[in-house]
């Protein structure tokens, strides 16, 4: 079967420049045109460039939060106790509300007394845009058994007032299972539905595969599952969390689902990295910093870092020897160079990926190039938006304005792709594009602006960067002759729009 496409002003990545030409397809590959084509597709000039590709996002988790109230357009407490209470009648055979995801700049303070006045006798959980927060009621607390008592943590915290009464807030994994462990699992129908639901929102943005950064035991379960119904329509790469508590027992499990997947030989799924959390976020004050926090919590003066670096170091060996790629999660500057400590030394041979790097010390930015480590960054995390803000009062202005180096990173030849880590911001790789080369939000002023990239190079990190990161060479993410006919038209050539622009431009077709 010979397909041609004609009429395309085709982008085919890397240092190319668009060009009107026709390309053919066939068994699935680029090649140019020869002879007569068994079906011709007119592409009337239309912006044709390769399919995007997330480095990192939660599919499964974006599905999950779908099927609850969501309270990320409320710009104000009553908008969101409206939400709640209003979800709170119309599904009373809810048993626990488990919301997503609200702004944390809409408040100084979030205190269970503001959601028990929205749904008192049902338990809600709200989590926060950082997804690192938990907001919950009293009787969310209770039925958590954290009302009276609250236990030992190792990172994170179960807020207190002065009475020794916890507020409602709670920071990070450890101290958040308390809550959510308590919450009904979904049946195995539900899930797989969440998953479709996820998959046709990446597709309606124009993205072909993705890095899912975070698969805990019984997560795979569900791709698998997926896998075999045919329902996967997206390619996932999945990446295994590596506990601090239990990694080492886990990791045989691990193996074992990968041996299952590679059994499966389904093209859409694939087991490729493991996940470590180095540190936090910075809204939570969580995020390792080298300097200390100029607010916020007194315990942890320059946040917390997840593991003892001794047992880190060892986990990113073990993991490296049992053929996985290292995939660490690090947004301050203290933990962007534990990570970097721990890659150099462990010297993976699958080039290692850094995530977020939010924060990087001027000493330590050569280290991505020397390393070979690609640098994931969340474009739509470069502008001054609410989530920005709200972490101003704790890291303080200068540190702030200091936050995703991309013009540094490329200029140091550092590899970058790009993620949204959705659900945490959205999938639209487009608007992606548009803030890493604005560095604002649409019709917004620009922040930062040294550190923009080129249309070019965004797309780049959006596309074939990605694929780099997965290592993913039957995919480079690019349309030469013989890869994969993985491509995507444009409503209009966002190499030709005013910068500005670029937020208006529309994906009008999908290709896979
Ligand atoms: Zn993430």
């Amino acid at each position: 079967m010979r397909t041609r496409y004609l009429n395309a002003l085709l982008w085919r990545g890397g240092d190319t420049r668009p060009t009107l030409c026709d390309f053919d397809v066939v068994d699935g590959r680029v090649t140019s045109t020869e002879g007569l084509a068994d079906l011709n597709v007119d592409l009337a000039g239309a912006f044709t460039m390769p399919a995007f590709r997330d480095g990192h996002c939660h599919p499964l988790f974006a599905g999950r939060e779908h099927v609850g109230p969501d309270v990320t357009e409320a710009k104000s407490l009553a908008e969101i106790q409206s939400l709640i209470s209003s979800y709170a009648s119309l599904n009373p055979e809810v048993i626990w509300i488990d919301a997503a995801a609200y702004d944390p700049s809409i408040a100084a303070n979030f205190h269970r007394s503001e959601l028990d006045s929205a749904v008192l006798d049902q338990p809600v959980v709200l989590h926060s845009s950082d997804h690192h927060t938990l907001w919950v009621n009293t009787k969310a607390l209770e039925l958590s058994g954290l009302l009276h008592k609250i236990p030992a943590l190792s990172a994170g915290s179960i807020d207190i007032d002065e009475q020794g009464i916890p507020t409602g807030i709670i920071r990070e994994w450890e101290a958040m299972q308390f809550v959510m462990s308590k919450l009904p699992a979904l049946t195995i129908e539900q899930e797989l539905d969440c998953l479709d639901w996820a998959q046709a929102e990446l597709l309606r943005y124009g993205i072909a595969e993705v890095q899912d950064a975070w698969i805990d035991p019984g997560m795979a379960e569900i791709y698998l599952e997926s896998a075999r119904r045919g329902r996967l329509k997206v390619r996932i790469n999945l990446a295994f969390r590596a506990d601090p508590a239990s990694w080492l027992e886990d990791f045989d499990y691990f193996d074992m689902m990968r041996a299952e997947v590679t059994a499966q030989n389904n093209s859409n799924l694939h087991v490729y990295a493991i996940k470590f959390f180095v540190d936090g976020v910075l809204g939570s004050s969580t995020a390792s910093l080298l300097e200390p926090y100029v607010a916020g919590p007194k315990v942890h003066t320059h946040g917390e870092q997840v593991w003892p670096k001794v047992a880190l170091l060892a986990a990113a060996a073990e993991a490296t020897a049992r053929g996985y790629q290292l995939h660490l999660h690090a947004i301050g500057d203290a933990a962007v160079r534990t990570a970097l400590d721990v890659i150099e030394t462990v010297s993976p041979k699958i080039a290692a990926v850094i995530a977020h790097a939010e924060l990087i010390s001027d000493v330590d930015l050569p280290r991505f190039a020397e390393l070979n480590i690609t640098a994931n960054l969340q474009p739509l995390w470069a502008r001054e938006d609410g989530q920005l803000m709200s972490c101003v009062p704790q890291v303080d202005r200068v540190r702030i304005d200091k936050l995703y180096r991309m013009r540094d990173l490329l200029s140091s030849a550092a590899r970058l792709a790009f993620g949204s880590d959705w659900p945490v911001s959205s999938p639209n790789a487009l608007t992606g594009v548009a803030t890493a080369v604005n560095r604002c939000l649409p019709g917004g002023s620009s922040w930062t602006i040294g550190q923009a990239v080129t249309v070019k190079e965004a797309l780049n990190a959006y596309t074939n960067g990605v694929a780099a990161q997965l290592s993913n060479s039957e995919r480079p993410g690019t349309l030469f002759p013989g890869d994969r006919a993985e491509f995507i038209t444009l409503s209009q050539n966002p190499f030709e729009v005013l910068p500005a622009r670029l937020f208006e431009i529309q994906i009008t077709q999908i290709y896979l």
